[in-house]
């Protein structure tokens, strides 16, 4: 049996890196595989989050994970915070994972910066949550981008020494499954097409929500003028595009929007650079800000009509976590058995 956990933070707004990265990944995963996809509500916290916005983003991301084609009837979609069990199971990650591991963390480095002594606590336990809420639903598979990979090793590290620090209790409660032990350890899924979306203003860095400048990116909210303006605007250099891909190589700025078309079309960039190259970057933008918009465009429709009814997103919301928390709780339950906690 495969089923698939995957998230994202509530940070701010999605951007076309979480679309064509993760999300339209997401959306093929549903025909094949049994899928959870949460909302980290928990996460978004280990940074400082204006209650207000917070819980604007919240539904934000819920109704962007819809308007992309996520079904609440196929997939389960909740928020964190709703099902007890991601804390229950955060904090005897907690207590399995080792120091030495947790200081191996890059992701904590790069946001945690300089003023490391003012990081929250929560920030440094950040992929022991996430362990938390992967093995919570004893996920085999997750999509996970290459920011994510270390993390989910460590999911990994953690599995296999609850596994075995919890052998004995394990097979006596005959809650073993096969050789593995109680938690299966999750496999990263190498998403197909997927593909990382670059910034705007400079091609060597990822497209981010945390990125200070809007041009950077292209949100799943914005307007046509706004998408038409932001690809205008992008960087690029002063060659004409290439006929073939082997001549995008140093050239950051082109082949990211040259994938970004591949991405939003379907079609791989060898066959982009066939109809575009040699020509000037201006037809080429052109074209892009019009595929741009006719995929774009009707997401941010859809996520300002759901968007409009709060409510109808907090119900469903509340619905997945319901169907979330009858996976989580029986699990949760087993987990406290083993470790040898007294329910009563
Ligand atoms: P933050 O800057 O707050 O970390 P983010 O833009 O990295 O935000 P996350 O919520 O951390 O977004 O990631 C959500 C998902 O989107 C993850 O699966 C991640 O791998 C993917 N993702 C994020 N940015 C990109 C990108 N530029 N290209 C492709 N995939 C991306
Ligand atoms: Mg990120």
């Amino acid at each position: 049996h495969q089923r698939v956990f995957s998230g994202m933070q509530p940070t701010s707004t999605l951007h076309l890196g979480n679309y064509l990265g993760a999300l339209t990944n997401w959306v093929a995963m549903q025909k094949t595989h049994e899928c959870v996809f949460c909302v980290v509500d928990m996460h978004a916290i280990t940074m400082w989050q204006d209650p207000a916005d917070l819980k604007r983003a919240i539904r934000e991301v819920t109704a962007a994970y819809i308007a992309a084609g996520i079904d609440p009837k196929k997939s389960i979609i909740f928020n964190q915070s709703q099902v007890p069990g991601h804390a229950e199971l955060a904090w005897i990650c907690n207590c399995v994972a080792r120091l030495g591991w947790m200081n191996r963390m890059t992701q904590f480095k790069e946001k945690a910066g300089k003023d490391r002594e003012n990081a929250s606590l929560g920030l440094y336990a950040y992929p022991s949550l996430m362990a938390a809420d992967i093995l919570l639903y004893k996920a085999t598979h997750v999509p996970v981008g290459e920011d994510q990979k270390q993390h989910l090793e460590l999911t990994r590290d953690i599995a296999q020494k609850f596994n075995n620090d919890f052998a004995p209790q394990i097979a006596e409660l005959g809650l073993g499954t096969g050789e593995l032990g109680f938690f299966p350890l999750p496999e990263p899924m190498i998403m197909g097409p997927a593909q990382r979306v670059m910034s705007l203003r400079d091609g060597t860095k990822k497209m981010s929500k945390s990125d200070a400048s809007d041009y950077s990116r292209i949100n799943l909210t914005d307007d046509a003028d706004a998408i038409a303006q932001k690809i205008r605007k992008a960087k690029t250099d002063p060659e004409a595009l290439p006929s073939e891909a082997k001549g995008l190589e140093g050239r950051p700025e082109a082949e990211n929007l040259v994938g970004i078309y591949a991405g939003l079309s379907g079609i791989a960039k060898a066959e982009v650079l066939q109809q575009f190259g040699g020509g000037q970057f201006s037809g080429f933008k052109a074209a892009l800000v019009d595929l741009a918009v006719e995929k774009l465009a009707p997401i941010a429709g859809e996520m300002r009509r759901l968007l409009a009814e709060p409510k109808h997103i907090d119900a469903i919301l509340g619905e997945g976590a319901a169907q979330a928390d009858a996976i989580a709780a029986p699990i949760m339950r087993e987990v406290k058995d083993i470790v040898g906690f007294v329910r009563s």
